[in-house]
């Protein structure tokens, strides 16, 4: 078995550590003796159809700007992966882009791809700091995030979790994150999967999930030091 990940945009869509999801996918399968792959998708590539988990992570407007276009070129192809039930993380950045579209503080719109039922408009203010939401599939989630974007959700995704701490969606209906099928959006960074190891084996259980077409048990790792991280993160000032 081998699971393929694509990595939208590694270049440029990678703040606070964004990167270090996709090297906790990579060693939580390692550490079970599953294989990977990473593929690495920039401006112009082929998308592989056979792909198990996409990941994108989150990049300042004009990063979000640099991308648009390649990013609107397999949208198509990414709508059909993730309607057919992927596993998906996208964060900040990508995440606002996956929804209708990101209007930036110079009134700019960045059209997104429209996977995600949401839409995002800067503010006037950015909402920086730690966040703790509690969320109904993967217990408390704690991570990091620094957006000017405000983002409402529409009628077809469900949120993500419930702000217990930090700001969220857009610090108003105590929102955070977005979730449609097996694709999660988040405005967390941190990044989240290494704190957040419940999340990170979703997204591979869903995987093993598809490609077997039968509900694997995961062997359990020893998640010590994670679940210290945690901890310590959600004692962390907002
Ligand atoms: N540029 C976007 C915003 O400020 C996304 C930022 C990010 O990905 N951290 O809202």
């Amino acid at each position: 078995m081998k699971l393929k990940i694509l990595h939208l945009y590694p270049k440029e869509m990678n703040l606070y550590g964004d990167h270090g999801n996709v090297l906790t996918l990579v060693k939580r399968c390692e550490w079970r003796g599953i294989k990977t792959e990473v593929i690495a998708h920039e401006p112009g590539d082929p998308i592989p159809d056979d792909i198990d988990i996409i990941f994108g992570g989150g990049g300042q407007d004009s990063n979000q700007n640099a991308i648009e276009d390649d990013l609107r070129a397999i949208g198509p192809q990414l709508k059909t992966m993730v309607d057919a039930g992927t596993p998906t993380l996208v964060v900040c950045g990508l995440y606002q882009l996956f929804g209708e579209y990101f209007q930036t503080a110079e009134g700019e719109k960045i059209k997104g791809i429209s996977i995600l039922d949401l839409h995002t408009v800067a503010g006037p203010n950015r909402l920086i700091g730690n966040v703790v939401v509690s969320t109904p599939e993967y217990g408390e989630i704690v991570g990091y995030e620094n957006h000017s974007g405000l983002t409402e959700l529409g009628e077809g995704v469900s949120p993500f979790g419930t702000v217990i701490k930090g700001y969220g969606n857009n610090g108003k209906d105590m929102i955070e994150g977005a979730k449609y099928k097996n694709c999660i959006g988040t405005y967390l960074h941190g990044p989240v999967l290494p704190k957040n190891p419940r999340l990170a084996d979703f997204l591979i259980t869903k995987a093993i999930e598809r490609q077997t077409k039968s509900r694997p048990k995961l062997e359990r790792l020893n998640d010590t030091v994670e679940n210290r991280a945690h901890k310590v993160a959600t004692t962390r000032p907002q």
